[in-house]
């Protein structure tokens, strides 16, 4: 069962050519006429191989193989060829090539299995034109009613259902993805960090994928003019924001644990160099794939904000944003991977995602796992995205050797 790295780099490319920044990265816009033609390959190289292609709600796409027991659960593998704006050529468009690749082995060498295997690819993963990240599969597992399809619109007012008529997508297998007709899910992804490289790694099996709080936290001094004001007459809330920002560091690193908690957006009022800040209000990503530990770093941080401000009478405002489960994957079908990758005498690395992924989402619908495969640098979303093609080889054949063991087991 050895994969063709010539074949995935020739799928690699003429996906990548369905590009609408040419020098400037990878666009490639759901149901845009880029997106429409990567789709038009992959499902064209499908058919070439006897898959039935269904066309499936929110937009995504699904290739079965039959199995000899044709009413069984299936064995799902894939990701989403959509892109952020600029991006790169590997996010997304691994786990797709890889499932591609693995059905074709599948078929050539006549490789027996008793339930379907279903190659699919998720729309709109990136949420880059109708801004809202998985919404393909949010769709296809129920979690968002479909109704809403014609509510979320991209910058130009299209809502998601018009630009999938306009795409000329035809849904032609209504039902949602349920626990009883699903053995599995399994994706490769990029890991879109820099910790496989750094420790020496080729494949990374995903424990878990880390829940998200969003918070904005803002700090309520006094504005007052920078040359009369006495040190110590000073309601400066930008002071106190810069000892709340260095206690975030400290928390996270003290708990440890995966926690990761990021202040990316600052603003400062009124912002004048002679000016005593009066208010200053920033953003807090904070991610764990623990929900105690992720909970408990928020409280930590929201004590911290309580004791700096208090120390120095000023007020403060926190508001709880969008929130994100930490949700884990299988035990089984970590298992099985950690199996199939020693037999190539590869050693894996257990690991959690920071990011989230489609697969996140199947993880309450089937027994679902991921394959990390490394990113040079750790650079993701970006035109210097690169993952080394051999390292995709390897992914894709572990893909493949897990999915065929699911696909023919009786359990
Ligand atoms: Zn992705």
């Amino acid at each position: 069962m050895a994969v063709r790295i010539e074949r995935i780099q020739n799928d690699i490319e003429r996906i990548n050519k369905f590009n609408a920044t040419p020098e400037k990265g990878i666009t490639r816009l759901t149901f845009s006429e880029q997106y429409q033609g990567a789709i038009g390959y992959v499902t064209d190289e499908l058919k070439y191989i006897g898959a039935k292609i269904s066309y499936c709600p929110g937009g995504n796409i699904k290739a079965s193989l039959a199995g000899s027991d044709d009413n069984g659960p299936a064995v799902m593998m894939g990701s989403h060829l959509d892109t952020v704006m600029h991006g790169g050529r590997f996010d997304g468009v691994v786990g797709v090539v890889s499932a591609l690749e693995a059905a074709r082995i599948i078929v050539e060498e006549k490789i027996a299995h008793r339930r379907p295997i279903d190659i699919v690819v998720f729309a709109e993963e990136e949420g880059a034109r109708f801004n809202w990240g998985l919404l393909g599969s949010s769709i296809w597992t129920g979690k968002l009613d479909l109704t809403r399809l014609s509510a979320i619109k991209d910058t130009d007012g299209v809502t998601y259902a018009e630009a999938m008529v306009r795409a000329g997508f035809e849904v032609s297998d209504a039902s949602l993805l349920e626990p009883q007709k699903l053995r599995a899910m399994l994706e490769v992804h990029i890991e879109q960090g820099a910790v496989l490289e750094k420790r020496g790694y080729r494949i990374g099996l995903v424990e878990a994928i880390a829940g998200i709080q969003h918070l904005d936290i803002t700090i309520i001094g006094r504005a007052d003019h920078a040359g009369t004001t006495p040190m110590d007459d000073r309601s400066d809330a930008l002071q106190a924001a810069a000892r709340i920002i260095t206690a975030v560091e400290e928390i996270a690193q003290k708990i440890g644990s995966n926690t990761v908690a990021t202040i990316g957006r600052i603003a400062c009022e009124p912002g004048q160099a002679n000016v005593i800040p009066g208010r200053v209000k920033f953003s807090l990503d904070v991610r764990n794939p623990n929900k105690a530990i992720l909970d408990s770093t928020v409280a930590a941080i929201n004590q911290a904000v309580n004791d700096i401000c208090g120390k120095r009478h000023l007020g403060f405002e926190i508001i709880p944003l969008d929130t994100a489960p930490p949700v884990s994957l299988s035990n089984e079908i970590l298992d099985l991977m950690v199996e199939k990758t020693r037999e190539r005498h590869v050693e894996p690395l257990r690991m959690i995602s920071g990011a989230g992924h489609d697969s996140a989402l199947l993880a309450d619908v089937t027994e679902t796992g991921m394959i990390f495969v490394p990113s040079k640098k750790g650079r993701s979303h970006c035109p210097q995205e690169f993952t080394r093609l051999e390292d995709i080889g390897l992914g894709c054949e572990l893909l493949l050797s897990t999915v065929v063991a699911l696909a023919a087991s009786s359990g």
